[in-house]
């Protein structure tokens, strides 16, 4: 009968070099040690330039922490041989279960990781893992490195540029996207042009040759970075943010208004907030009975959402020429409205128009990546726990 010491040395799957040369099971402390040794006849390699290198000596033990044998914590220790090696000089022999310097087992490791990504709470993982909050951070850490390292980048073609806020005030976090893979490339702190400059670096020229157009909001400090490291990609100021400005200068008006109104003892603009903001076709009884009587009202509101619904044409037309008609139409009536906060937006539309234009020959959007912005949001809620921002980025990449 395979011995106990047998059994662990095939499920760990040691291979010839090392075997297990004792297993102590203690009852008391629920826990399962189990000793590894090297063994003497079987040479050795410097882990630097690979070589079969005679042994020195053995470094001082360690232990790692493995996957558990039931209940019971399971626990790993070796003395690790070290090599002489002419070229390399004295080093440390790589093992077979763990990483260098780790202190749990590459299977643990991938266990833990799993776990931590599937569990709604981080912290429920850890005490599940009975682990603390530091080592699982840097096993999550450690995972999306490895998964970085391994993405495959070729083929990227468009692009998504955006803001998030972070934490408390106002800090700021940039992210890349790959639009088509609907991923998150890489998460940069701050807003500014280093930042994005910093989010490019995730793609090499090469890469960054294929890009043919990025998708962002009209943010100087990003089409910067685009000019600098995809100087061939087409801005697109994306429909997303569009319809989202649009939108804030509804707000803007509906707040002045209800104001007014308000202070007249009219309260026709109380807690109607959300109406204007959803597109008509989604209401439904009784919302769309009151949203249809607030619409066709005499209200400085009604014309600022008539005039931001109509901008919804534009995205309608099958070619750049048709909507940029239509736009030069709609440009008239807005600017002509006395409403401040629309005019504003018509403006800043004129002034980007030819990258909003681009949206024609692209048509791609930050909106696929709102799943990434619900993502986001879950994570600032929890954000409490993110001691920095690598482990906050670790958490979005991951
Ligand atoms: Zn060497």
């Amino acid at each position: 009968m395979e011995t106990l010491s047998e059994h662990y040395c095939r499920l760990l799957g040691l291979g010839a070099v090392w075997r297990v040369v004792d297993v102590d099971l203690s009852l008391e402390a629920q826990r399962v040690v189990i000793r590894i040794e090297d063994v003497p006849s079987q040479l050795v390699c410097c882990p630097e330039c690979s070589q079969q290198r005679p042994r020195k000596d053995h470094a001082a033990e360690r232990s790692w922490r493995h996957l558990d044998t039931m209940q019971f914590e399971t626990i790993l220790t070796a003395r690790i041989p070290r090599t002489e090696c002419p070229e390399c000089g004295v080093r440390t022999v790589a093992v077979p279960w763990a990483e260098p310097h780790g202190r749990f087992t590459l299977m643990f490791e991938a266990f833990a990781t799993r776990l931590l990504q599937s569990a709604s709470s981080f912290q429920k993982a850890c005490v599940f893992l009975r682990l603390n909050w530091e080592s699982a951070q840097r096993i999550m850490n450690k995972a999306v490195e490895r998964g970085l390292r391994r993405r495959e980048l070729d083929g990227v073609q468009h692009v998504g540029l955006d803001e998030k806020s972070f934490g408390k005030g106002q800090s700021y976090i940039s992210i890349i996207t790959e639009i088509d893979g609907g991923r998150v490339l890489e998460v940069a702190s701050g807003r500014d042009e280093q930042a994005a400059n910093e989010l490019w670096e995730t793609l090499s020229w090469e890469q960054k040759e294929h890009v043919e157009a990025v998708a962002m909001d009209m943010w100087q400090a990003y089409e910067n970075s685009v000019d600098a490291h995809a100087p061939e990609a087409e801005i697109v100021h994306d429909r997303f943010h569009i319809s989202k400005h649009s939108n804030e200068a509804v707000d803007k008006v509906r707040r002045a208004e209800h104001k007014q109104l308000k202070q007249a003892g009219d309260e026709t603009l109380t807690g109607n907030r959300q109406l204007w903001l959803f597109y008509p076709e989604n209401l439904k009884d009784p919302n769309w009975l009151k949203f249809s009587e607030l619409k066709d009202a005499e209200l400085k509101t009604s014309k600022a959402w008539a005039i931001k619904e109509q901008f919804r044409w534009f995205w309608e037309y099958r070619i750049a020429r048709g909507a940029e008609t239509f736009f030069m139409k709609w440009h008239r009536w807005a600017s002509r409205c006395q409403l401040k906060p629309i005019q504003k937006v018509a403006e800043m539309i004129h002034g980007g128009l030819d990258n909003i234009l681009s949206w024609f020959n692209h048509r791609i959007s930050n909106g696929p990546a709102e799943g990434f912005h619900s993502l986001i949001q879950a994570l600032k809620s929890a954000a409490r726990g993110f001691r920095n921002f690598e482990n906050y980025r670790t958490r979005i990449l991951c």
